[in-house]
C-alpha cells in the first residue's frame, strides 16, 4: 500500500463554519467524506492531493428529512441511510435500490451521497437517480450559499461547477409524481461498477396533464450522466416503447472502454427502457 501517512495533512473540524473556515483560509484542501473513492486513488498512488478535510464528524449533514413538500438528504448521508430512511422509501424509492446495489455492506456504511456527487464518476449510481427527480445541489462556502439544479451541476468528464472553497452540503429532491424506476447492469448486482445504469420516471396523464411526464437518465453511457431529451419528448407525444428504444439507440454514443462496448451498452439501455415499461403499462 503507497500509503505514506506522514506526507499527508489531515484537517478535522468539528463544524461547518470551521470546515468551511478552513477551505477558505487554509485551501487547497481536498475534503474526504467517507473515503470510499479517496482511498482507492489514494492506494493506487494516483491521488494527487496530500491535504485534506475530514468532514465524517459534520453530524449537521447527515440528516435526511422533509422539509415542506421537499425531501433534503445531508450530503454525509450514507447508503446504510438511505435505505433505512422512511422518507427515502416513501418519496424516492428508486434511491433505495441504487443504495441497495452500491458496492457491499462496508461500502453502503461509509460511502455517502455527497461523495457520490463530488466525485463526478459517469458510473455513479445515485447520479441518473437525482437527474430524473430533478434534485438540487445545495453548495456552500464562507461566504455564500447557493443552488444548482443537479442536472446543470456537471460541467464535463469528472467536473463541475463546484469551486474548491465550497462543499455539498445537501442534495434537495422536490416530490416526484409517477412511478419510478432504477436499474443497474454490472457483471454483477453489487461490488461492480456500472456498465449502463438508468433511471425512469413515468409520470400519470390524463386531467389537465394529457401527455405523460417522462423523464428518463444514462449512466456510464457519455462522459456525465445524461437526459434524453429526444427519447423522452418521442414517450410523450405517445410513442410505442419500440419506437422510443430505437430513438434511445441513436441518441446516446457510448464508448468502447475496458468494461464493455459501446454496441453492447446501446443495446441494453434500448432494452431497460422496454423492461421498465412492460413493467409499468396498464394490462390490457
Ligand atoms: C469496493 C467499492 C465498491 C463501490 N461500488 C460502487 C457502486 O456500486 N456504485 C457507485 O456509484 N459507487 C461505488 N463505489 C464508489 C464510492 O463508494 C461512491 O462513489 C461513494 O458514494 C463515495 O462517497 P465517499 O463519501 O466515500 O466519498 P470520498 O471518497 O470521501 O470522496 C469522493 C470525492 O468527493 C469529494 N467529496 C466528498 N464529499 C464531499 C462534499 N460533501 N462536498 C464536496 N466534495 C466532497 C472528495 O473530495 C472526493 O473528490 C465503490 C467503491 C468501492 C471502493
Amino acid at each position: 500500500m503507497r500509503t505514506a501517512v506522514s506526507r499527508l495533512e489531515l484537517r478535522e473540524p468539528t463544524s461547518l463554519r470551521d470546515a468551511l473556515s478552513m477551505l477558505r483560509d487554509e485551501g487547497p484542501l481536498t475534503p474526504l467524506a467517507g473515503a470510499t473513492d479517496l482511498y482507492v486513488a489514494l492506494n493506487d498512488g494516483t491521488l494527487e492531493a496530500t491535504r485534506f478535510l475530514n468532514l465524517w464528524r459534520l453530524d449537521a449533514l447527515r440528516r435526511i428529512t422533509v422539509s415542506g413538500e421537499t425531501l433534503v438528504i445531508g450530503a454525509l448521508a450514507t447508503y446504510t441511510a438511505m435505505i433505512r430512511s422512511r422518507a427515502v422509501r416513501e418519496r424516492l424509492p428508486m434511491l433505495e435500490s441504487a443504495a441497495r446495489v452500491i458496492g457491499g455492506e462496508q461500502i453502503q456504511n461509509r460511502g455517502t451521497i455527497g461523495g457520490n456527487v463530488a466525485n463526478a464518476s459517469p458510473a455513479g449510481d445515485t447520479l441518473p437517480v437525482l437527474a430524473v427527480a430533478e434534485g438540487v445541489v445545495v453548495l456552500r462556502s464562507a461566504g455564500q450559499e447557493r443552488r444548482v439544479p443537479f442536472n446543470q451541476f456537471y460541467t464535463g468528464y469528472r467536473q463541475s461547477v463546484r469551486r474548491p472553497d465550497e462543499l455539498i452540503t445537501a442534495l434537495e429532491i422536490p416530490p416526484v409524481e409517477g412511478t419510478q424506476g432504477f436499474r443497474k447492469v454490472g457483471t454483477r448486482a453489487a461490488q461492480a461498477i456500472s456498465k449502463v445504469v438508468m433511471a425512469v420516471v413515468r409520470g400519470p396523464a390524463g386531467g389537465m396533464n394529457p401527455a405523460p411526464t417522462v423523464r428518463i437518465a444514462l449512466g456510464s453511457v457519455a462522459p456525465t450522466v445524461i437526459r434524453l431529451p429526444r427519447t423522452e419528448a418521442a414517450l410523450a407525444a405517445g410513442a410505442e416503447v419500440e419506437e422510443a428504444a430505437r430513438v434511445l439507440e441513436g441518441e446516446v454514443d457510448p464508448i468502447d472502454d475496458l468494461r464493455s462496448t459501446a454496441a453492447y451498452r446501446r443495446r441494453v439501455a434500448g432494452n431497460l427502457l422496454r423492461g421498465f415499461w412492460k413493467v409499468t403499462s396498464p394490462v390490457s
